[in-house]
């Protein structure tokens, strides 16, 4: 992530005359799509704070490890990776993401499920500088102020005629960062990958507008919960239109999308621009569960 201080020129792809897709994928294969939009800030203020290290914290699977790592190694930091799970420490040579991350020299600390849950509080993190010394923190999934601030940079001028923009939802941090940008005309909505309502609140900490909804119906079961339904849609898709989809968010995302589309939810002449947030370095991994299960696997 050398391009960490370069501007980007992702180019809208065009599905149809209503539909385009923003393919920030394209951006890094490991620093992907809204990942990259959220490390670039924070890297440039761990610069500024003249730390050497970056601490942060997510799953076994997690795109935000996989970038922090590639990141970090790109910029010159030594990384340490928090991450949910005791048993995953015996599984990192047939984990796909932590292989690479460790291969970019990111140190693993595995904690129970209990210890994770209390990763914000003061305690833990005194911990952990008493365990590495000091660290600048990235939180979970990557989002803070600096984090919003690069999703901004997600729409360009280019962007004004789209009536409607769709995203995935993690942890908001994405959304709240086109909200930012958007202008009153247009709507944004966000496609959770979990179930829960919580997610709100997260979002108006840092959205300035209110032109926004979630649709809370495509988390399909819940956070990476896919099924063969969802699997057939993401191979068809990239068949016909040649762009990739991950299973996790995008994936969910514009089947959400192509199904409200089916249902006349929009508006004939609205136009749809669609964020594919990234996402594609978790397939490798999802497949390998895939195979355990024996469904079919993502092309
Ligand atoms: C992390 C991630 C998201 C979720 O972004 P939030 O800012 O946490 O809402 C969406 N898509 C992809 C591909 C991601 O990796």
């Amino acid at each position: 992530m050398d391009k960490v201080l370069k501007s980007l020129d992702v180019i809208n792809v065009e599905i149809d005359n209503r539909l385009s897709i923003k393919p920030e994928y394209k951006i890094d294969t490991f620093v992907s799509g809204n990942k990259y939009r959220k490390l670039k800030y924070n890297i440039l203020e761990a610069k500024n704070q003249n730390k050497s290290t970056l601490l942060t914290f997510g799953g076994a699977f997690s795109n935000h490890i996989a970038a922090v790592a590639a990141a970090g190694k790109a910029n010159g930091f030594k990384t340490i990776g928090i991450i949910r799970g005791e048993e995953v420490s015996a599984k990192i040579a047939n984990n796909p993401t932590l292989s690479f991350s460790q291969s970019c020299g990111m140190q693993f600390k595995f904690v129970s499920r209990s210890d994770y849950r209390n990763k914000t509080k003061t305690s833990f993190i005194e911990n952990l500088k008493n365990e590495f010394g000091e660290f600048y923190l990235i939180p979970e999934g990557g989002t803070n102020q600096l984090a919003v601030k690069g999703c901004e940079e997600i729409l360009t001028d280019d962007d004004i005629n789209f009536d409607y923009i769709c995203c995935p939802v993690g942890t908001g941090g994405t959304i709240s960062g086109l909200i930012n940008a958007s202008k009153s005309h247009q709507k944004i909505l966000g496609f959770p990958a979990l179930k829960g309502d919580f997610l709100s609140d997260d979002i108006r900490k840092f959205a300035k507008h209110d032109n926004w909804e979630l649709i809370r119906d495509y988390h399909f079961g819940g956070y990476a919960k896919i099924n063969t339904q969802l699997i057939s849609f993401i191979n068809t898709f990239k068949k016909t239109y040649q762009i990739p989809l991950d299973p996790i968010y995008t994936g969910k995302m514009m089947f959400g999308v192509f199904d409200l589309i089916d249902k006349g939810y929009f508006n004939e002449n609205s136009k749809i621009l669609t964020i594919h947030t990234g996402g594609l370095q978790g397939i490798p991994g999802m497949n390998k569960r895939l195979e355990k299960k024996n469904m079919p696997l993502i092309d």
